[in-house]
């Protein structure tokens, strides 16, 4: 039987409208939710997800600070517009969309945002707490993911998750959040260092891939009745489409379907949550404001 495809659309969605409400309360007590989202270059997925994170805050009635800067922008630069926004008692959230040029340290960057308006959850002190358990900004794309897990009802508890990807974003938070005695389940992390991927992969009852690859998990590498989450996004050459490019998980979807019970399409997937996601972490910045 073919898998249960989660419609994160959908559920994003109703996050989103729930964010709505909320900002709307917000606003009338005298609080206007903004975020400041930085983007330098003109990387075209950067690009693409910077519109997309503005679309979103239009649409939950929230203020768009968004700063666009060229290529060339200095470190210096950077770091000092991040200050004036850390300053800024009206930005309650501030956003660099990464990759950063090579030329500009992305840790420097993360390490100059407030931990209070640094709603990535990127830095170190949000990634702590994570880590301890304490109260912080989750990394969107991993909250996102438990979200969707816990609305489709897919038991976590006791399941054996595996993660391929390590990364500081993905693969990393998403592992401890899984591991969290609230969603308790065990997990195992992958990567370039793994030995036969595939007989761990296929231990998997939950099976998230964050690896940046296309369909580099194929159907034998999946367990049946296995919830697949592709977190991957990326581009291939498709001379059918005007923008001359498609977008791919990292899992070979039409065939992993047929033995999955549950799966995330690409796009709208785990991508439309990661942005609603942000939408709440804004919302909660901003409440913060409120007390
Ligand atoms: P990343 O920083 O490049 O990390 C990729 C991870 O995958 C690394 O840990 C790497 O291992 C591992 N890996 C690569 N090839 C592998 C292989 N053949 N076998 C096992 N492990 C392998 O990527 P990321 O930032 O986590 O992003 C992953 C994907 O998710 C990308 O496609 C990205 O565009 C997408 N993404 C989507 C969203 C969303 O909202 N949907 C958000 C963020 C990212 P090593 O550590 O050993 O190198």
């Amino acid at each position: 039987m073919s898998a249960v495809i989660i419609d994160g659309f959908k559920i994003a969605s109703d996050v989103r409208h729930l964010v709505a409400e909320k900002t709307a309360a917000l606003v009338k007590s005298g609080v206007y939710p903004c975020l400041a989202v930085v983007l330098v270059g003109e990387n075209p997925a950067s690009v693409s997800y910077v519109t997309g994170k503005e679309k979103a805050l239009a649409e939950v009635g929230m203020k768009d600070r968004s700063i666009r800067l060229p290529e060339s922008t200095t470190e210096t630069e950077l770091l000092k517009i991040i200050e004036e926004l850390n300053e800024d008692s009206s930005v309650h959230g501030i956003l660099v969309q990464l990759p950063l040029p090579k030329h500009i340290d992305e840790n420097k960057v993360i390490m100059a945002i407030k931990p209070e308006k640094d709603v990535d959850g990127f830095h170190p002190i949000n990634v702590g707490n994570l880590v301890i358990g304490r109260k912080s900004f989750l990394p969107c794309t991993p909250h996102g993911i438990i979200v969707l897990l816990k609305i489709m009802g897919i038991k976590t508890d006791g399941a054996h998750a595996v993660v391929v990807g390590r990364s500081n974003i993905v693969g990393k938070p998403v592992s401890l959040l899984l591991a969290r005695r609230e969603t308790n389940a065990t997990v195992t992390i992958c990567h370039t260092g793994t030995k036969d991927l595939a007989s761990i992969t296929r231990q998997a009852d939950i099976l998230v891939a964050a690896v940046g690859k296309p369909k580099v998990i194929t159907a034998d590498m999946v367990k049946a009745g296995a919830a697949v989450i592709d977190v991957g996004v990326n581009r291939i050459p498709d001379d059918t489409k005007k923008s001359g490019f498609s977008l791919v998980g990292d899992v070979d979807f039409e065939n992993v379907k047929e033995i999955a019970s549950y799966i995330t399409p690409v796009p709208k997937g785990v991508g439309p949550m990661t942005i609603a996601m942000l939408m709440q972490n804004v919302l909660e910045a901003a409440t913060q404001w409120q007390s």
